[in-house]
């Protein structure tokens, strides 16, 4: 499918050369090449300029260009030559092809194939994409390729939001050019030394990626010469723009020759953006990524509902239930994050904050340490995760739910990295509920919901979790093999010793492996489960079925209290400080005792109603924590304090 607009075609990856050879031969106000797909996204027109805009449907998955599409839309390639990379097709100079060869890049992703040409050209152009699409190399690769190395001053400037974002970019830049004589990249990001930074733009840097404001100070000190600027990039332009660093991208802009290549690179593309576009490029090429449907395909997106008081509770049991190998909690504020953490850790896992109080060099090496696995868990702010682009994240967590459908998008957009699957799971309390249908608008798909997870699956896990352990100890042992001799040794001693077989041995060591802790959560599992859980529908409806029930009747009869039909046997009666006089209803008690306690309404018996107190039975076993808290719990603005009848 090819459409020849405005002097190039726009076409995948494999037809570039020939594209590359052909003139403009029509112009056309807007054209969409959809890749792969009929449907196209809405990409609202620029207007008086020609633009090529090329759609490409949601499997835009970095890694995971199909084969079939490439081998068809590939007529350069020599079909009988060895393995060349689909990159060569792009009229790439070698070193290039080396450099990518040695970082495995083998087949462009969809946007690779889409941008590469027009940029080539030396056309500006506008990208609809996120993190995660391959975009960092879209733009490098052919902006590294019409680099003079001969040049001394900067040729390419890369605006990033974050300081992150601008390490990241630099480092892909590095990588590309790896095989480049003379090329020289450099970050300036606020934080880092100024004068050190002079220093090296005064030896010589064809390539600065920098944030916005620490850009300007060199602009404005004379220490970034511009003059001989061919591109600039403006990467993640609506986070520039959330951040406040829109008027600092425009001023930018005026500085810059009149002659240079501008590349605009956003997730989403609100007016303020598009209006940049419109002003400030000239004729671009626009490529779609539809990262939303992307997103939305690669990413499970589920939801409980969980009451605030028990979100942390919640937590955990998704966190042994859903697990991954590498998890980003999104709070809504620092002091939520340190709650969290604290917390977190308290139950063993390696956790790290980000937020607005962590200092730079310290969010740097939290990012690294998250990368590499030192750290699992991160329990971040949206300010503080912006730009965190880490391919190992399988979960994130919005243990507060975002503030808008943007936002969440951008947050679970920290998952289902190149080419990989994540989940997401969204945390709702019972209020929040009525905002789900804005953010499954925003996704364009249903985030399905889920309970929280219970003992069994919890439990399940754990074994499983065990299994793998163990199955991984036996294939790659951490010990050295003088440790694992002296092991074995202690091993045969005690099997002479205590005459056992090889499996009690095994057993009894993989006990000593648990370190005391109980392998299995014990107890009533509907307290748990139910503690955690939401007020559900079924629940609200057993309290109507309550309160239209035959449990509403005022006794004063001293047995009756002390049960002479006394509780199921599963079953244990409390009582609690509140009665008729209140003017309480069984109604009052379940809903407040649920929405506490988290038990299914369906697993609280029967309410019996005194003067002055009521009994009330719920299932045997109930954690201290939740009996501490019933007894606090305030019902016709009285406390409940609890207590067990006959204790
Ligand atoms: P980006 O969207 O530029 O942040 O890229 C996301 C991830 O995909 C990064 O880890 C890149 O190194 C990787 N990546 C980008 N392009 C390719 C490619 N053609 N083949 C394999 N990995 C890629």
């Amino acid at each position: 499918m090819t459409q020849i607009i405005d002097g190039s075609t726009l076409v995948g990856a494999a037809d570039s050369q020939a594209a590359l050879a052909q003139p403009c031969e029509a112009e056309t106000a807007s054209s969409t090449i959809s890749l792969g797909s009929d449907t196209a996204l809405d990409f609202p027109e620029a207007p008086d300029s020609a633009i090529a805009q090329v759609v490409i449907p949601a499997d835009d998955a970095v890694t995971e260009a199909p084969a079939t599409e490439t081998a068809a839309t590939e007529p350069t390639a020599p079909e009988t030559a060895a393995p060349v990379s689909a990159f060569a097709a792009f009229g790439l100079r070698r070193e290039l092809l080396e450099g990518l060869a040695a970082i495995g890049f083998e087949e462009p992703s969809p946007i690779q194939k889409a941008a590469i040409p027009e940029l080539m050209l030396g056309r500006d152009l506008v990208g609809q994409a996120q993190t995660g699409t391959g975009k960092t190399a879209a733009f490098g690769l052919p902006l590294l390729e019409r680099l003079d190395p001969g040049q001394r001053t900067p040729q390419v400037l890369v605006l990033t939001p974050t300081r992150e974002l601008a390490m990241q970019v630099a480092e892909a830049f590095n990588s590309y050019a790896a095989c480049m004589k003379g090329v020289k990249v450099l970050p300036v990001y606020g934080g880092a030394d100024f004068r050190d930074q002079i220093q090296q733009l005064r030896r010589g840097v064809q390539i600065v990626v920098g944030t916005p404001g620490r850009v300007m100070d060199h602009m404005r000190q004379g220490t970034l010469d511009l003059s001989g600027l061919r591109s600039l990039v403006l990467d993640e332009a609506d986070e520039m723009l959330r951040m406040g660093f829109i008027d600092d991208v425009k001023w930018v802009l005026e500085q810059l020759p009149a002659e240079r290549q501008v590349v605009l690179f956003s997730a989403t593309m609100p007016p303020e953006i598009r209006r940049i576009s419109q002003n400030h490029l000239k004729n671009p090429a626009e490529v779609t990524i539809r990262q939303k449907a992307a997103d939305g395909r690669r990413i499970r997106q589920r939801h409980l509902v969980v009451n605030g008081p028990q979100k942390l509770e919640a937590l955990e049991r998704v966190l042994e239930a859903v697990g991954s190998e590498g998890v980003i909690i999104f709070a809504r504020t620092k002091a939520i994050t340190l709650t969290v953490a604290e917390s977190l850790e308290q139950h063993g896992y390696d956790v790290a904050v980000l937020n607005g109080d962590v200092p730079q060099t310290q969010r740097e090496r939290t990012i690294e340490r998250l990368r590499d696995g030192r750290v699992n868990v991160l329990v971040a702010t949206d300010v503080a995760a912006r730009g965190l682009d880490v391919d190992r994240i399988g979960l994130v967590i919005n243990y507060d739910i975002p503030f808008d459908g943007e936002a969440y998008v951008h947050r679970i957009g920290r998952t289902g990295r190149a080419g990989r699957s994540g989940e997401a799971i969204l945390f709702l309390t019972p209020r929040e509920r009525r905002f789900l249908g804005g953010l499954e608008r925003a996704v364009n798909q249903p985030i399905e919901p889920m309970e929280v997870p219970g003992n069994a699956s919890i439990n399940q896990h754990r074994l499983d979790r065990l299994r793998q352990k163990l199955t991984a100890a036996l294939q790659q042992p951490a010990c050295n093999p003088e440790e694992r001799a002296l092991l074995g040794e202690i091993l045969q001693r005690v099997a002479q010793e205590q005459a056992c077989t090889p499996e009690q041995l095994a057993l009894a060591a993989l006990e000593l492996g648990l370190g005391g802790k109980p392998l299995l959560l014990q107890g009533e599992e509907r307290w748990g489960q139910g503690r955690a859980g939401a007020p559900t529908r079924e629940r609200d409806r057993d309290r109507g079925e309550r309160d239209r029930g035959g449990e509403r009747r005022p006794f004063n009869d001293r047995h009756q209290e002390r049960g002479e039909d006394g509780p199921e046997d599963n079953m244990e009666r409390f009582r609690i400080e509140v009665g008729w006089r209140d003017r309480v209803k069984p109604g009052n008690i379940v809903g407040a005792i649920a929405n506490e306690s988290g038990l299914a309404g369906r697993s609280i018996g029967k309410i019996r109603i005194f003067d002055a107190h009521s009994t009330v039975d719920l299932p045997k076993g109930m954690p201290d924590d939740v009996f501490a808290d019933l007894r606090r719990l305030r019902v016709m603005n009285k406390e409940l304090q609890i207590s067990r009848l006959g204790s």
